[in-house]
């Protein structure tokens, strides 16, 4: 079986989906790796190395995407190489299925059996195939790292014959797996931290990071089966709106990263809020690239309101892009490993397996997600 993996499409994506270990382990399983060249350039990882862990590196990419029985990346593929997959072909990687239908409804009618990460299941068997988990890990600590970088302040506590500098005061809303390191990121600067979540089984999580939970009572919340969060009615935002605006106001630092999985992002952090913060405060918004949680924020950019910084930048995993690539490829590894037969070398699509039936999105000329099957038909 041929793995390919094309250099990303996005020029600011310095991460890759396979690193040369990855390649040594799949190789060692039978797999013909190709690469193409200047694959790992964003990540120092040269040609040579691929080659050296048994890669061959490709220079013509569309007769090696067309040669592929299954290809690996990051993000989405541009729509324009959708043609050029081989039918039959099997196509791993991020693809936004749920705001990229006309790339799905391509990828189906090019025959492609397209896996969307973002649809693996939450389960405990699939946690180490799990992108979105490595990948908002490190997103979450390098929120912190920048906005650290971005406020005119140290982050610890600081005596000195000089004077006591006091720690910063932290102040994260959405603790999932982004939001849970971003608290432990300005723990270990010292910062004191609060944060809120709708899920109550936060809590404990928090505490347990050394950080305070803020109660809000918002009446039921609940989340789905998969663990996620469920939208907040209109009411229930407005009444959490008002507590967050106190918290924002004493903070030095807001981490934002509030995501309902599938839907725009919800807006938590309006304008005015921004406004009763104080000067020279900074907010991280990482729901940016869905919707934003902060009301002024930009995406892929830093605004001023009112002298706070409002922290707009994509990709954040992209800012740690050699350790996130590295996590990316060993979720991909287990993923292909779990699913490999020995005996034939190639990728067993068992299409009743748990894992496959929520993240194959198309298969045999069908959008066979039944959530995204839906969608596409309006
Ligand atoms: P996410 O990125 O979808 O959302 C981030 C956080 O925002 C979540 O904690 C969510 O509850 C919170 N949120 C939503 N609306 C909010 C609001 N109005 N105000 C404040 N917070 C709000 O979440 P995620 O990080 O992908 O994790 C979702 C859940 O899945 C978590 O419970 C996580 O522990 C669980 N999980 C399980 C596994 C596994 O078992 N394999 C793997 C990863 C995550």
């Amino acid at each position: 079986m041929q793995l390919f993996v094309p250099r990303e499409n996005e020029p600011e994506e310095p991460r890759v989906a396979l690193v040369p270990e990855a390649v040594q382990k799949l190789t060692g399983l039978g797999a013909e790796v190709v690469v193409e060249a200047g694959l790992g350039g964003g990540v120092s990882l040269a040609d040579d190395r691929y080659a050296e862990a048994g890669a061959h590196v490709a220079g013509a990419r569309g007769e090696a995407l067309h040669a592929a029985d299954l290809v690996l990346r990051v993000r989405k593929p541009p729509a324009e190489e959708v043609a050029l997959l081989k039918s039959g072909a099997i196509h791993v990687s991020l693809l936004d299925p749920f705001n990229e239908l006309d790339l799905v409804r391509a990828l189906a009618a090019a025959n492609v059996t397209a896996i969307g990460l973002e649809m693996l299941p939450r389960s405990t068997i699939a946690q180490k195939m799990d992108v979105l988990s490595s990948q908002a890990s490190l997103a979450g600590y390098a929120a912190m790292i920048v906005a650290a970088d971005n406020i005119d302040r140290i982050v610890p506590m600081m005596m000195t014959p000089a004077g006591t500098l006091k720690p910063l005061r932290v102040f994260v809303i959405g603790v999932g797996v982004g939001g849970l390191q971003a608290i432990a990121t300005a723990r270990r600067l010292g910062a004191r931290v609060e944060a809120f979540d709708t899920r109550p089984a936060v809590e404990e999580q928090v505490q347990s990071l050394g950080a305070k939970f803020v109660k809000v009572d918002l009446g039921e919340t609940g989340q789905t089966a998969q663990g996620y969060a469920r939208e907040l009615t209109p009411e229930q935002l407005a009444k959490q709106r008002e507590v967050m605006a106190q918290h924002c106001a004493q903070a030095d630092i807001v981490i934002t990263t509030a995501q309902v999985f599938g839907k725009k992002a919800p807006l938590i952090v309006t304008t005015e809020m921004v406004n009763q913060m104080q000067p020279g405060s900074v907010i991280v918004d990482m729901a940016v690239e869905s919707g934003g949680n902060a009301e002024p924020s930009q995406a892929g950019e830093i605004v001023e309101v009112n002298g706070v910084k409002v922290i707009g930048l994509r990709n954040l995993p992209g800012r740690v892009a050699r350790h996130a690539s590295e996590m990316f490829s060993n979720n991909l590894t287990n993923l292909l490993e779990h699913f490999w037969d020995k005996e034939n070398k190639s990728f067993r699509l068992n299409l009743e397996d748990e894992i496959l039936r929520h993240s194959v999105l198309t298969h045999a000329g069908k959008i066979v997600n039944e959530s995204i099957a839906k969608l596409a038909q309006t």
